[in-house]
């Protein structure tokens, strides 16, 4: 299941040979960018310095905010005629920021849309039904014109009236469907409302945020599909930068037109493959809005091993944004990590609070979490064991000693929205 089985599963050196030719190219490509001729000036590199890959490091990163203060068409590499469309990325503070595409952006865009969808198994034998917004937003017109690529036959339904989305489902027997994975588990409410069923679905390619492992087993129980994982971010085309292949652990990245790094985002220093971190990513292909070392903010790490499917390395589900990060003696510590540990111990709930505090000039972190009824004796006894047994594991995930407090289960408040889990108390007096 190959879209371009030769570029796809290209052997390492002939890899690392492409995108060395490709990064050269995006280097001479962004001196015509005022931002990166000053920057790189500045910084003294000039084109003859990138020799090998991790010349790359050399290169100062290059972050949203730029972006945003480029607005609106700073960032562009080409003139205006030669940019086709135009997408805006939400601007959740001020202006938001502008990405331009070419005629060959938008081809390459659906090539690698193309790509995704046809590593899941679809092809033009499939229906699909994308249900996100077809504005500004990339995810409607971007997996559309994928979608087309491959033949499939598409209904641009985008966003709104659930029922009739699920009488289109029904009445046009659709395969396979794109949205955010909170509309899905919408979706299949409404339906089991209706008592309608959706018999004809098989693939679910759910993205655009973050979501959890047990969301995927109740989505595909709920709706009857494989759920796959797309990854996308605007700045770089939009949706389609990563997704899961049928082995479902991990995504792929297309490394032919990606140059990924992992760094910690406090240092910017580059980690290794299995270390968690901030994604950075350098397209090597794009013509209208060519970046270098930008950092997307999101928190994964890169897989040593290259994938069964005959595909190279995976990066692994995004786990957070690097923003959520904190920094506890000097070890990087993010809210995702200990909710994955206590997920894994069924003597406690999943719902948590941390607290960190300078005490006599040292960061101490206490982690509040909920009993659960069904593991515990009652005992005094037990209550000890457990609340070992947390520290014990959290120690091993993160290197970092915690003190745990088991409070009673429905005490620790829940989210509606983005959760706020931490609660950093250094700075107070
Ligand atoms: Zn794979």
């Amino acid at each position: 299941m190959f879209w371009d089985e030769k570029v796809e599963t290209l052997p390492k050196r002939e890899l690392e040979r492409l995108q060395l030719k490709r990064l050269k190219k995006t280097f001479l490509q962004v001196q015509n960018v005022e931002f990166y001729r000053e920057k790189l000036k500045a910084a003294r590199i000039r084109p003859s310095d990138i020799r090998t890959l991790d010349d790359i490091q050399k290169i100062p990163f290059t972050r949203k905010q730029d972006l945003r203060d480029g607005y609106p068409f700073g960032f562009f590499a080409v003139p205006l005629q030669q940019v086709v469309r135009i997408h805006t990325t939400s601007g959740t503070t001020g202006k938001p920021t502008v990405v331009g595409y070419t005629r060959k952006d938008l081809e390459t865009w659906a090539n690698l849309i193309a790509r995704n969808m046809t590593m899941v198994g679809l092809s033009d034998c499939d229906v699909f039904q994308n249900m996100v917004n077809y504005g500004m937003f990339t995810g409607g017109l971007g997996f559309h014109y994928g979608a087309e690529k491959i033949g499939m036959t598409v209904i641009p339904s985008a966003t709104g009236n659930t029922r009739r989305q699920i009488e289109m489902i029904q009445d046009f027997g659709v395969t396979a469907i794109h949205c955010t994975p909170s509309y899905a588990m919408h979706l299949a409410e409404v339906a089991e409302e209706m008592d309608a069923r959706l018999e004809s679905l098989t693939t679910g390619l759910f993205g655009a945020e973050p979501w959890s492992g047990s969301m995927r087993t109740e989505l595909e129980k709920k709706l009857g599909v494989t759920a796959f994982d797309s990854y996308g971010i605007s700045e770089l085309f939009g949706p389609g930068v990563a997704f899961e292949c049928p082995e479902r652990n991990g995504l792929h990245i297309w490394h032919d037109c990606y140059l990924v790094e992992i760094i910690n985002p406090a240092t910017g220093e580059v980690l290794g493959d299995g270390e968690r971190g901030e994604l950075v990513v350098t397209p090597l292909v794009k013509e209208a809005m060519p970046l270098l070392r930008y950092r997307t903010g999101d928190i994964t790490m890169r897989f040593e091993d290259d994938c069964l499917c005959g595909r190279a390395k995976k990066v692994s589900r995004i786990t957070g944004r690097s923003d959520d990060m904190l920094v506890i003696r000097g070890i990087n510590v993010f809210p995702s990590q200990i909710e994955h540990v206590l997920l894994k111990i069924p003597e406690v709930g999943n719902q948590f609070m941390v607290y960190v505090d300078r005490i006599n000039h040292l960061d101490e972190m206490t982690i509040d979490v909920e009993i659960n009824r069904d593991y515990f004796s009652g005992e005094l006894q037990d209550l000890a064991r457990i609340q070992k047994k947390v520290v014990k594991e959290l120690r091993d995930t993160l290197e970092l000693r915690t003190t745990v407090k088991l409070v009673e289960p429905g005490s620790l408040p829940r989210f509606e929205g983005k959760a706020k889990r931490v609660i950093d108390r250094r700075g107070e007096i």
